[in-house]
């Protein structure tokens, strides 16, 4: 073959495998049809103890914001900018105890990652606070954005008694990756086996590797049955759920999760979401990173902008 015919066979070839790579990498999501994933919510409902004894209030800060492509959001999105935002949540009980999910990281840590934009330093001193005052610390996982908030509050013994970081958390690269080195997460609370569980009153953690390995889904019923689940990454961004689409492949590689894993969570939550036959969904998703869906859940009355920090004492009716 001439170097002219063998360049025409690999140009040809790069035309045909470019557009297939494209699709494979970017726009291709093969979500199950059926996933595997299954649920026994009677359960969790029942570990999550009585409705009255649940969190009066869910509120949130916003620490930080960014941007991720359209691309790495979701299989076949756009490639323009979708903004991302970066937050912590308290569940305030009507005796004025709370729990804190997710430390979202410090403006130093911000500074070094790329694609991020404005930091709100009053809000992580609010988040430190609301970690100070905390009756129960919990993780969605254990990634830098959502895990290295801690780094602020953890040399302090008193803080240290109440973080429940299960065995995947705190044995996992990301939680290193996060700066908590093994050394200084060594003798918090013991945790029992990874498994379903309630950690606080309307409060049940729900084990869900993939995105990480340890992601855990958590589940919060307010004290009126509103019902909330904390998705943690499983997806960044609600559209996932709503066009029930999963994240590109590149991406998955990238991000180093466990795609059939979260292809399947993703399948199983969007169809969670859409509720079955004629009966609507009541679940509220909250997807960190969505300014839109947190927006959604903040004017429907399911979050509260703004964290509590009054000292701790019974909250008057109208503080709620
Ligand atoms: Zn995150
Ligand atoms: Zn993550």
């Amino acid at each position: 073959m001439t170097i002219r015919k063998l360049s025409l066979v690999l140009i040809a070839g790069l035309l045909v495998a470019l557009p297939l790579a494209h699709h494979a990498l970017f726009v291709s999501d093969s979500l199950p049809s059926a996933p595997e994933l299954a649920i026994d919510w009677a359960r969790v409902r029942t570990l999550a103890g009585p409705v009255n004894e649940s969190p009066a209030a869910i509120r949130t800060d916003v620490v930080a914001r960014g941007a991720f492509f359209g691309w790495m959001i979701c299989a076949g999105c756009s490639w323009g900018e979708v903004p991302m935002e970066f937050r912590t949540y308290q569940l305030v009980y009507a005796n004025g105890r709370t729990v804190v999910i997710d430390a979202v990281h410090d403006a130093e840590r911000h500074a070094a990652m790329p694609m991020m934009a404005d930091y709100d330093q009053p809000a992580f001193m609010r988040q430190t606070e609301a970690l100070r005052r905390a009756d129960r610390i919990l993780l969605t996982h254990e990634h830098w954005d959502h895990a290295s908030g801690l780094l602020a509050v953890l040399d302090d013994p008193a803080v240290r008694e109440r973080i429940w970081l299960p065995a995947p958390q705190r044995d996992s690269a990301a939680m290193r990756e996060a700066g908590l080195a093994a050394e200084r997460l060594a003798g918090l609370p013991a945790t029992g086996e990874t498994a379903m569980q309630a950690v606080a009153p309307g409060v049940v953690v729900i084990p869900m590797p993939g995105h990480t390995p340890g992601s855990q889904v958590v589940y919060v019923r307010r004290a009126d049955g509103t019902e909330l689940l904390f998705l943690g990454d499983i997806v960044w961004n609600a559209r996932n759920l709503r066009e029930r689409r999963g994240k590109s492949r590149l991406v998955g590689w990238l991000a180093g999760e466990d795609p059939p894993a979260l292809r399947d969570q993703i399948a199983y939550f969007a169809d969670l979401g859409k509720g079955s036959g004629r009966s609507r969904s009541s679940w509220h998703f909250v997807v960190a990173h969505d300014p839109e869906q947190n927006a959604r859940l903040v004017a429907g009355g399911v979050l509260v902008e703004g964290l509590e920090l009054a000292a701790q004492r019974p909250l008057l009716p109208n503080e709620l």
